[in-house]
């Protein structure tokens, strides 16, 4: 972590170099010391829970800000337990993004835990009118509130009602309004930046929800079988069916009475495809589909794989590819 201490201590004991290591020494201090570690000097300290929310955050603050994503790619965040260093880059740095609604129930934990303090927080879900887990059985289309989530099964760790409001790219245009408030709340003196990036970037989401809304309008099928339910707002944004979830509570097998009725729906539907998704075993899916006579897609909520990585725009637009090749 001192690299340059090292280069400019030739070793040899005198009385100079005890001085430009020392001076060194309180240099590195001033450095590390007030501020979080792994940020940059003079940026923002950014840490976000998911890939979305991470590349948001770097569109949102630019060079202004050192965004680190605690969740790592390929893993589902519904079964991701922190370890001590996640935990601990979480309450370091100066502002922490995240979705809410249950989706990260070890930062809500976290945050309790440490209190009110300096750091600037962004949960994201807050205000936004949560849909059911299974949106389908409480009727689609409805922006209902969702008392019961949770409460029959404890292993649901969708507590608080459905998180994945980031899928939908209109309810993204809220989350990044949000995160520039935080950005110019911490750092007001580029208040102009941040407020151009968000212009930016509210435009280029709004660009990628006309494309995926022109295109959506021409599927012939509405109805789709999705692996665990994720792409719900997405599906209410287009007038998709949620015909079925794989995964009611992501993680869980589902019952063998569950994947009849899914078969059957499949059959009755005319559905051509079942998705499948990268965090989660393809396994049950593979049955399902093979059950049904139909093929099986994968869908990603979360990015961070090739040829998309990390990237929203291009991630959503990959599953428009996915969507288009399964519904037209
Ligand atoms: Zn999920």
């Amino acid at each position: 972590m001192q690299p340059g201490c090292y280069k400019w201590s030739p070793g040899t004991g005198g009385r100079r170099s005890g001085l430009i290591h020392l001076a060194c020494l309180v240099l590195w201090s001033v450095l590390l010391l007030p501020g979080p570690a792994g940020a940059a000097a003079g940026k923002i300290s950014v840490a976000a829970s998911i890939p979305p929310l991470g590349d948001f955050c770097r569109h949102l603050g630019g060079d202004l800000v050192q965004v680190q994503v605690l969740i790592p790619p390929g893993a589902s965040p519904h079964a991701f337990e922190p370890v001590p260093s996640v935990m601990a880059r979480a309450s370091q740095a100066r502002v922490f993004v995240y979705i809410g609604a249950g989706l990260e129930p070890w930062a809500e934990k976290l945050l309790h835990a440490q209190g009110p303090g300096d750091q600037v927080v962004v949960e994201a879900a807050r205000g936004v009118p949560l849909l059911g887990m299974a949106g389908h059985h409480h009727g689609e289309g409805k922006a209902e509130a969702h008392p019961a989530a949770g409460q029959a099964d404890p292993h649901d760790s969708h507590l608080g009602g459905n998180p994945h409001i980031w899928l939908d790219p209109v309810l993204a245009q809220d989350i990044c309004r949000k995160i520039s408030q935080a950005f110019i709340q911490v750092d007001p003196e580029h208040r102009a930046q941040y407020e151009a990036n968000l212009q930016n970037y509210l435009a280029d989401l709004e660009k990628l929800n006309q494309e995926i809304e022109s295109q959506a309008r021409n599927w012939q099928l509405r109805d789709f079988v999705s692996f665990h339910p994720s792409f719900t707002y997405f599906a209410r944004r287009y007038n998709l069916h949620e015909a079925g979830t794989i995964e009611e509570s992501p993680g869980r097998e589902p019952t063998p009475r569950h994947l009849q009725d899914l078969v059957a729906s499949i059959r009755r539907l005319g559905i051509k495809v079942v998705f499948a998704e990268p965090q989660l075993n393809p396994q049950v899916a593979e049955v399902i589909a093979q059950e049904a006579g139909v093929k099986v897609l994968t869908l990603d909520p979360m990015g961070g794989q090739p040829p998309y990585g990390e990237d929203y725009l291009q991630l959503m637009r990959y599953n428009l590819a996915e969507l288009n090749r399964a519904l037209k």
